[in-house]
């Protein structure tokens, strides 16, 4: 075998700490001998090889991974920045490019003017067709907006149906001819495949300062948009300090309904319900009155929307419940009405989507021992027809629950036969605008007439709203309509009152 002292017994171990080492390309020099111990240096040396290209293929895959990766990176930092939906910036992508805007005006620049923008009737679209079709029509205003302005401004969506536009280094006049640019350019209806649907805006613009905050900015923008909203859509309003007072008063609002809903505030007004043939008050629908103790009293349209804002809806839905379920009973129990009587209620689109109000109607019901015929819901149709799967549950649970549903409203929203027919309501209520005419156009007798026609062919019971003459009444009542409310038959007015009215006609309801 090996002799001792061969030097190439020393190269070998040397070669292979060079290996060891990392010096894959070193290779050990094999003798003119060829002897078993050349046999193991090739051995070696073919090892080295082996390891040498093994190296290099990591190397490669390690190169190559650490490209995805960084594409990957970008990707999402783009993804970051954009809103998947249309391409656009999205919230965070805008505030950066105000802050740089804004950091070039206290430099010296002129000023960066900031657009912010609401569809009026988005909510609509998507709940009357649903939202793939909603998300067709983000995306054609997304580019309607694009195509409004300069390239250097940056267009971004901040979420549903909210947009921006930052103009940096501006002019005031060139930020409001842009803002009337962008509201005509969605004017024009937006083709879809088998529709055409028009959704303005309302616009709200400001013009920013050196010192603001991108925070600001977006502040004063947003209380703009509030304020041309309010003033009636499709406009475009340029931000003063005086609308501040105008958010303050509307978040004092939020405060004070809370407070409102806790305390005892709030109060229950109920307007009869009349079966026209006979005049018996069939049952009486609860609307809220609110007695603020500084403002007075506010009227239900002024502060429903606010609750529903500020997501205080279904603290008053329960209350609105609770409290007309206990009067049904304080009547029932004074034998002020039957079991044939019925006690309706507003809902909001909001207690569809939660699934614990049917819980709380099943417990308030059974609690007051009352039968669930008893109750009606009223929705409105914008409410009914959205049709998203929760909804559909909802209505199908309460369904079951046995209490009464009723379209309210009906002919302001997106009716449609086929609505009708297929949702699980048994009733409904006519919007008192139907009525309105009724004496002086002409028209407007056939068009009743054909309105109460399709709700009984969809085998539905109509309500007619909004009675105010004796004239109204009688024609209803001659043309086959059953129900009907209004002042004709009496305001909205305190239980007390309503009580008074069940005596009075109770002679007639329990002979003896
Ligand atoms: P609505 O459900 O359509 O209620 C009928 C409204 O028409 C009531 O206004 C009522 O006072 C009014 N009205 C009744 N008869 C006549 C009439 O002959 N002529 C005219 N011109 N008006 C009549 P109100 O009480 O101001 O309520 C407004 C709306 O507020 C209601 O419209 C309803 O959508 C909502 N609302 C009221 N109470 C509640 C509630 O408890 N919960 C919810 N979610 N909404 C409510
Ligand atoms: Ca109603
Ligand atoms: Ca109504």
């Amino acid at each position: 075998m090996f002799t001792d002292g061969d030097p190439r017994l020393g190269q070998l171990l040397d070669g292979i700490v060079r290996l060891a080492a990392g010096e894959l390309d070193s290779r050990i020099e094999v003798s003119p001998a060829r002897d078993e111990l050349d046999a193991v240096i090739m051995g070696t040396n073919l090892l080295a090889e082996d390891l040498q290209i093994m190296y290099q293929e990591l190397e490669q895959r390690v190169e190559s991974r650490t490209r995805l990766l960084h594409e990957a990176h970008r990707e999402m930092q783009k993804m970051a920045l954009t809103d998947s939906l249309t391409g656009l910036a999205n919230r965070s992508a805008l505030v950066s490019a105000v802050n740089e805007a804004l950091t070039e005006t206290a430099a010296g620049g002129p000023p960066p003017a900031l657009i912010l923008l609401d569809l009026d009737a988005f909510k609509g679209v998507n709940d009357s067709l649903g939202h793939a079709v909603g998300d067709l029509v983000l995306n054609a205003v997304g580019n309607r907006i694009r195509s409004s302005v300069r390239d250097t401004d940056t267009v971004a969506r901040l979420g549903g149906d909210e947009f921006a536009v930052l103009m940096p280094a501006t002019t005031m006049a060139r930020a409001a001819t842009v803002g009337k640019r962008i509201l005509a350019s969605l004017d024009a209806p937006i083709e879809l495949d088998h529709e055409a649907v028009r959704c303005g805006a309302s616009v709200g613009l400001c013009v920013g300062d050196s010192g603001q905050s991108a925070e600001q900015l977006l502040m004063e923008a947003d209380v703009a948009m509030y304020a041309s909203k309010a003033d009636g859509r499709n406009r475009l309003k340029m931000f003063e300090p005086t609308m501040l007072h105008a958010r303050q008063l509307r978040s004092q609002l939020v405060d004070d309904l809370r407070a409102a809903i806790s305390g005892s505030e709030l109060v229950l007004h109920y307007q009869p319900v009349v079966e026209l043939a006979t005049g018996r008050v069939e049952g009486v629908e609860a609307l809220l009155r609110w007695d603020h103790p500084v403002r007075g009293r506010v009227m239900p349209d002024e502060f429903i929307p606010v609750a529903e804002d500020a997501g205080l809806i279904s603290e008053l839905g329960g209350w609105v419940l609770r409290t007309a379920v206990g009067q049904l009973l304080q009547w029932r129990n004074a034998a002020l009405v039957g079991d044939d009587f019925s006690m309706r209620i507003n809902i909001s689109p909001s207690d569809l989507q939660r699934l614990e109000f049917i819980e709380e109607v099943r417990d308030v019901l059974n609690g007051a021992g009352i039968s669930p015929e008893m109750l009606v819901l009223e929705l409105t149709e914008g409410a009914i027809v959205r049709g998203n799967e929760l909804d559909r549950y909802s209505l199908n649970s309460l369904r079951k629950l046995g209490v009464g549903l009723e379209i309210d409203d009906f002919g302001t929203g997106y009716s449609s036969i086929s609505y009708l027919r297929r949702l699980p309501v048994d009733k409904v209520k006519v919007d008192r605008s139907l009525l309105k005419d009724l004496g002086t156009d002409p028209a407007q007798p056939a068009l009743i007439a054909a309105i109460l026609q399709l709700i009984r062919a969809c085998g539905l019971e109509a309500v007619w709203e909004g009675v105010e003459t004796a004239e109204q009444a009688e024609h209803l009542r001659n043309i086959g309509c059953v129900s009907a409310q209004g002042y004709f038959f009496g305001r909205p007015s305190p239980a007390e009152e309503l009580a008074g009215l069940l005596d009075r006609q109770r002679p007639a309801q329990e002979p003896g």
